[in-house]
């Protein structure tokens, strides 16, 4: 399996984008720290990151995208997402509609935003959960009502990452009583208005409530056919949850890596606290969650570069490293003792980071139910 030993390519590209990141990113995420950070702002630094291959690297070459597959894009990402995982989580967003939207999308779909979206100068939401539909996404109810060639779609999400700056959304829509379609929702051109939610964390980047109120769309901005939505939407999760997962192993890496350096320096009973034994073991179960979740992780992602379909694999790297990373950041803030709970050190905000990301691609609770299903052969859902 190729994460366990990168390529001389991926280590090279891992190398130089890590060394850009220190350079350009981390100051700039460090100024936007608990703060948002205007469209504007945001596409300051988005056309560089593209010129690494996000959200490029895992778009087909025949589509202008790196086609360098998800173990290659995801490994890059997880170097942002150390970092940021604001600028991690948006521009994860982005690879997963740039990809949609590549294998999946009409030709004049493609031609009108894939370039936008490979150069960085675009952006796109996946719009899925609503107000009365989170883990049950087959009651979506935002609406579209056929008129002639078009439709005319109503209704209201919320939760969606990157949609203050979405110049579109890819939205799921009920299309009829059982079925579901994903419509390509263009922001000036059909209308939709946007309204960001404050968080506990990660309010650098765009949480945000969408209203769409009658925008008339083509039915040629259908992506992936007529009654798709479902089965689709579950197959962008299988993919999405291990990239969530790699969000949390960026908080963790962070988190011991801090956590390390305050240890080999913080001194108590005349000796530093790395040397006291309870620490130790502290760091390494650490260290070991930090390894165990970025196995998994890689793991699903390999078999999506290989076509082999992973939704328990994807799930449970899903919950473990979302959990893992709420262990490991909160054992972190302890670490610290009193410093860890000021905003003098990063800790705290990794903690409170790490509490958001077991919530969206389905929680805990759903990733565990999704895989005794598979194991079982029986729902527990209802
Ligand atoms: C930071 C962030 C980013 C997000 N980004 C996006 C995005 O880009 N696009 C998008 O469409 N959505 C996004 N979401 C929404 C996210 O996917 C949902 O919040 C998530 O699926 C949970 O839905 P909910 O909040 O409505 O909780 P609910 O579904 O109301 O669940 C409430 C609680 O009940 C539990 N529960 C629900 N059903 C069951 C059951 N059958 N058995 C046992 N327990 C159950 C859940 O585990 C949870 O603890 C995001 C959310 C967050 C926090």
């Amino acid at each position: 399996m190729t994460y366990l030993q990168p390529t001389e390519d991926q280590r090279l590209a891992v190398e130089s984008f890590r060394k850009f990141l220190e350079a350009e990113i981390r100051p700039f995420a460090r100024k936007y720290i608990d703060r948002f950070i205007p469209k504007e702002d945001m596409l300051q630094i988005t056309p560089a990151l593209a010129e690494f291959g996000l959200p490029g690297a895992a778009v087909p070459a025949e589509h202008g995208g790196l086609g360098l597959g998800m173990v290659t894009q995801a490994m890059l990402l997880e170097e942002l997402m150390t970092v940021s995982v604001d600028l991690g989580l948006f521009m994860m967003i982005n690879t997963g509609t740039a990809r949609f939207i590549a294998t999946m999308a009409p030709d004049h779909l493609r031609e009108k935003y894939l370039p936008g979206l490979l150069a960085g100068t675009t952006f796109g939401s996946f719009a899925i959960s609503e107000p009365d539909v989170g883990s049950n996404v087959a009651e979506i109810k935002t609406r579209a009502v056929r008129d002639g060639d078009h439709f005319v779609i109503s209704g209201e999400k919320t939760w969606i990452t990157g949609g203050h700056y979405s110049d579109f959304i890819i939205c799921t829509t009920r299309t009829g009583e059982k079925e579901l379609s994903h419509f390509l929702i263009d922001r000036e051109e059909h209308g939709y208005e946007t309204r960001n939610i404050d968080k506990i964390a990660l309010n650098s980047q765009s949480t945000a409530q969408i209203f769409i109120s009658d925008a008339r769309v083509p039915e040629s901005n259908i992506i992936g056919g007529l009654g798709t939505g479902l089965k689709n939407t579950v197959k962008e999760f299988e993919s999405a949850r291990p990239h969530v997962g790699l969000l949390s192993v960026g908080l963790m890496r962070a988190a011991l890596e801090e956590s390390i350096a305050y240890a080999k320096e913080r001194k108590q009973f005349g000796k530093v606290i790395a040397a006291h034994q309870l620490i130790a073991a502290k760091i390494a179960e650490m260290a070991t969650m930090v390894d165990a979740s970025k196995l998994m992780c890689y793991r699903a992602l390999s078999l999506i570069d290989a076509g082999v379909r992973c939704d328990l694999e994807s799930s449970m790297a899903k919950w473990f490293a979302t959990e893992a990373a709420v262990k490991v950041c909160r054992d972190a803030v302890q670490l610290h003792g009193g410093n860890g709970l000021t905003k003098e050190f990063n800790v705290e905000r990794l903690a409170r980071e790490a509490i958001v990301i077991p919530v969206p691609d389905g929680t805990t609770d759903i990733q565990k139910l999704i895989i005794a299903r598979g194991l079982t052969g029986i729902s527990a859902f209802n």
